[in-house]
Formats: structure tokens, sequence, C-alpha cells
């Protein structure tokens, strides 16, 4: 997740000024270059499928797309809660388009039998207390789906099937090209019936024979206690529907938590800096400091010093997997005033008459203390 993130423009090789339709237009050249059908073997060019469909994504939504033009990769992540533009973007069927819109893949190579529905991701922001407690959310995205008119057949109700005329029900076709190295044969999927061998008399007016459509999706996904920043949650068969008769792919949720200025997370720890002025901690004091549970009561002993922890048991981050919790880690740091009156001057020349050295003796070494604040 650290790593930095390439710049969209540059994924899809258009300059930073270009109009709504070059961006669609690059987007669906680099979508058509990387897909992972055509690159079976190319393991980086899934993820760069990806990349370029992020990019797409972002740049073709005036709104996101002004956030990363001002912030950058930035602008897009501090939109916290609610799913991301990952999830609303408008064109969405401009994707649906490039994947699906006729032979734009051009699938060569042998028969091959109905896809899988491709995976979806989501990103959904928490706050800091729903990552250590768990949360739900309800999550609302854009995802391909059986067609229901035609139940993903592609065909009108009532429709007869018939051989297709092309390629003779073989599903494909070949094409004779002439090259500078002479004439060659190139296996195509059929363009007629797109693989299937028939053509129904009449196509499904909903889908246009495609069999499947973009569709809104509501579900509730259940956010695990523990879970971390870019971590995702896998949501079987929530991706986007095959073609008829094959599985659906996954829907990923990335979490995003959000920051708060009380808590920092280390491991399973939650770690809290309370400021203490110098006479409750030569005093003693009962305080309160915040936690992911609420507020909790904490006894300062007399003679602590900056750098010292109190330590709240079961007061951290659950374990994702696994049991038990981690710990609260409460930092203290001695606020030490400035003298700012005569009397008040007097008032400490006198307390320090009455200090000696076991009053400044330490319960345990610097060094130690200073190896607990590092822990
Ligand atoms: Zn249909
Ligand atoms: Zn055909």
């Amino acid at each position: 997740m650290a790593a930095a993130k390439p710049d969209y423009y540059e994924l899809l090789g258009v300059e930073r000024g270009a109009g709504e339709d070059e961006i669609k237009k690059a987007f669906r050249r680099r979508a058509r270059e990387l897909h992972p059908d055509l690159n079976p073997d190319d393991p980086e060019a899934e993820a760069r499928f990806k990349q370029v469909a992020e990019a797409y994504e972002v740049l073709s939504n005036a709104e996101s797309r002004d956030l990363y033009d001002r912030y950058g990769h930035e602008g897009l992540g501090a939109r916290g809660g609610g799913a991301s533009d990952f999830a609303d973007f408008g064109s969405f069927q401009d994707l649906f388009d490039a994947f699906f819109g006729g032979d734009m893949f051009g699938r060569g190579g042998g028969a091959r039998g109905p896809a899988a529905g491709q995976d979806l991701a989501v990103q959904v922001g928490v706050t800091f207390v729903e990552s250590a407690l768990g949360t739900e959310r309800d999550i609302e995205y854009e995802a391909i789906d059986l067609c229901g008119t035609c139940d993903g057949a592609g065909h009108a109700p009532g429709a007869t099937l018939e051989r297709c005329s092309t390629c003779a029900g073989q599903g494909q076709v070949r094409q004779v090209s002439r090259g500078p190295f002479g004439q060659f044969l190139r296996t195509q999927v059929c363009p007629s019936c797109r693989g299937k061998g028939e053509i129904p008399s009449a196509a499904c007016e909903t889908c246009n024979g495609a069999g499947r459509v973009a569709g809104r999706r509501r579900i509730n996904v259940t956010i695990p206690g523990g879970i971390a920043s870019g971590q995702q949650i896998r949501v079987a068969g929530r991706g986007h529907a095959g073609e008829r008769g094959a599985p659906p792919g996954d829907l990923f949720v990335a979490v995003g938590v959000e920051p708060d200025e009380r808590f920092r997370r280390d491991g399973l720890d939650v770690v809290t800096r309370v400021v203490v002025p110098v006479t409750d901690a030569m005093l003693g004091a009962n305080i309160t400091v915040p936690t992911v549970d609420g507020e909790a009561h904490v006894e300062l002993r007399s003679g602590i010093q900056s750098g010292d922890q109190v330590v709240l048991r079961g007061k951290g981050f659950p374990a994702l997997q696994g049991r038990g919790r981690g710990d609260q880690r409460v930092v203290v740091e001695v606020r030490i005033p400035k003298v700012q009156s005569d009397e008040g001057r007097k008032a400490v020349e006198k307390l320090a008459e009455t200090l000696d050295e076991r009053a400044y003796r330490e319960d345990e070494g610097f060094f130690d203390r200073l190896k607990h604040a590092f822990r």
C-alpha cells in the first residue's frame, strides 16, 4: 500500500488537459491492450489493467478528477466514509462496454466456456474506534448482473435459435490476413453469434443480446474489529456476474481507517498521550483518558515522570485471527510551568528546600524508562 501510485494521466497516456472523449478513447485502447484474457502469460497485465481502470474511474468523473488534479492521490484518499468513486463512477457503462461490448477483445484461439465474472473492488472508510470494535456498512455499488429479462441467454423470450450462418455453427471464423510476410490464418470468435454458434430470431431488448446488464446493488458488510487500514474483506460471489452458467466474481471491500487525534495504533496496542501538570505528577492524580471502549480512569502515582507509561490491559485491538485484545498504553508527558510572579517564585523556592535527594531518587533507571517508552 505504501508504494507510490503511478500518475493517472500517465497510465492512460493522455495530457493533463485531455478532454472527456480523449480520456474515454485512451482508456478503451489501454483496456484492450491489457485485458487479462489477452495476456494470459503476463501476470502483471492484470495488475496494470486494474490500475488503468482505476485511473479511468477517477478521471472520467469531474468531481474526483478535480480532487486528483488538486491534491493527487492524497486528495482521493481523504474522502472517508461510504463507497468511493470505485463504486459510483458515473461512466460504469463505459467499462462495461469495454469488457463486453461486441468483439472488442477478439478472443481467439479455440472454443472457450462461459467466462467467470470479474472481481470488483469498493472502498469504505471507518473511524478508528470502529476499526477496533468492528462495525457494519451498507455498501452500494454498480456491478454487472445477469439480465433478468432473458436470464442471461441474450435472446428475446420466445425467440427461436438458428444455426449461425457466418460460422456454420462453429462459433469461430477463420480469417486470411495478408501481412508483410505473406498470408496467415487467424481464428476469431464469430462476430455474428459471439461464439455461441446460434443466432436467436430476436435479441433480448433489455441487454441487446449481451445477456448481462449493469445494475446497482446494495449489500451489508460486516467489518471485523481489529481491521487495519488497507486490509480487504472478500465477499465471495458478489462481484460481476459471469456469463450464463459461469460463476460470478468476488467483491473486495478495501477498508480505510480515519485517523483519530486521540489514538495511535501500534500493532494490537492503542497508544494515547496525556499531558499532566507537574503538580499532579508530584502529588499523584486520578485522571480520565479516552479508550476505544469509552472513558477510563487512570491512577497516576506520585512521582510519575515524563515518558512513563500506564498500561490498560485489554483495551487495544482484537486479533483478527485468534483470541484476546492488545493493550492501551497511556504515555505520560509532564508539563513544567514557568513561574510568573514573585509569590510563585517564593513558593517554589520553599518547595525546593523541602526536597532532598530521596525525593528525586528514581524508582527505575532513566534507560529502563526509555526502554518502556519505545517498547
Ligand atoms: Zn437480456
Ligand atoms: Zn457464428
